[in-house]
């Protein structure tokens, strides 16, 4: 029996006294918690720390060795593609895919689905030109834009899977002949999905994959070494795929947590039965947002996140009473990002179905 059909398991215990719904950092599986507190004091029996370990001994190699064949094995990744574990986050992403893989003279294509995309957008443009194909910022990017067709000379097509902020996501993948890549920061994970049919996929671990302090970067290694300027070391995939993402010292706590994370979704089922839980706790929290006399979503529904719910008062003058009414009853982290207003839901894969019908039960119970 997966744990989150036990009720039982999210009841708060004393060293976690909220129900955590932020967006990230965001919430991760209580058992991951308490092996990393323990690896904190003592890895495996060692007498050490796992923080004062040398990246360079054995368990640190293993442990990152393992970080990285269970991604490539619950996303279904043949040995042409390379995972790495990086730092600087997803931002850092926004600039080191296009210095990697885009030359000056050549045109990349974005779809602007809200912030995260509009600053990749303006990293890009450093490096070469950039089409923007589709944007939804006329309506507060509450939609995916479709129906765009990718120029023949496009480098790559990139894309945000999942809109934390405004919490659209895409249910089917844009059809590239030229390289795609996502950044799936706040979906990876969460459902099944081809990931072959992308070249480069990168994700900030801390919303749906561990803590902050490590990104993840899944590569087709043959589109790497193909652009003309000299790209500074560090900077630079090659670097990082030749060195096991090893190449300096690498934040091997946050891999580890990241690798407990990895390790708990193995035992509960991989991804297709995260996908399976994930839709039951949006489909409850959606409808109970649909049904009620105070709320209403504001993401369109074809393009709903299952991940990030975001949802205002039908009127705006009684939002600090339930934001007040959520903090009394322990719930943290509702509060909508600011470009939206109101509330947001994060129900990464972490949160069992009774926290989401916690905060269901919490929204029907409201009064004014
Ligand atoms: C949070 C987020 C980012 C930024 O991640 P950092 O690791 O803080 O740089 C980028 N993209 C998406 C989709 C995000 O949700």
């Amino acid at each position: 029996m997966l744990y989150t059909e036990n009720a039982s398991s999210f009841q708060l215990t004393t060293s976690q006294k909220q129900y955590n719904f932020s967006a990230g950092p965001g919430i991760l599986p209580q058992e991951v918690m308490e092996q990393a507190a323990q690896a904190a004091l003592d890895y495996e029996g060692l007498g050490l720390s796992l923080l004062e370990m040398s990246h360079r001994s054995q368990p640190v190699v293993e442990l990152m060795a393992e970080a990285e064949q269970l991604v490539a094995e619950l996303l279904g990744l043949n040995d042409e593609y390379k995972v790495l574990f990086l730092t600087g986050g997803a931002s850092s992403q926004f600039y080191m895919v296009p210095m990697n893989l885009l030359n000056a003279e050549e045109t990349a294509c974005y779809v602007d689905t809200g912030s995260w995309s509009t600053k990749a957008i303006k990293e890009a443009k450093n490096f070469g030109n950039v089409a923007v194909l589709g944007s939804s910022k006329e309506s507060n990017f509450n939609y995916i834009p479709k129906g765009y067709t990718i120029p023949e000379d496009a480098k790559y097509l990139h894309i945000t899977s999942n809109n934390t902020i405004y919490g659209t996501q895409y249910h089917s993948f844009p059809k590239s002949d030229a390289m795609l890549v996502a950044d799936m920061s706040s979906d990876i994970f969460s459902r099944v999905f081809d990931a072959q049919q992308f070249d480069l996929i990168y994700a900030g671990a801390q919303k749906n994959l561990g803590p902050a302090g490590t990104t993840l970067l899944i590569v087709r290694k043959s589109i790497l070494g193909k652009v003309e300027r000299s790209i500074p070391t560090m900077l630079d995939y090659q670097t990082h795929v030749k060195k096991n993402s090893a190449f300096n010292t690498p934040p091997v706590y946050p891999i580890y947590v990241c690798l407990l994370t990895l390790r708990w979704l193995k035992k509960n089922g991989g991804v297709t039965a995260m996908e399976k839980i994930n839709r039951d706790k949006a489909q409850l929290l959606y409808n109970a947002i649909d049904t009620s006399e105070y709320f209403e979503g504001t993401a369109a529904k074809e393009d709903r996140s299952i991940m990030n719910v975001p949802f205002v008062m039908k009127e705006d003058q009684y939002t600090k009473k339930f934001m007040e009414y959520c903090a009394k009853h322990k719930v943290s982290g509702i509060k909508g990002h600011r470009s939206v207003g109101g509330f947001r839901a994060s129900i990464y894969n972490a949160m069992p179905k009774t926290g989401v019908e916690y905060l269901v039960d919490l929204m029907n119970n409201f009064k004014l």
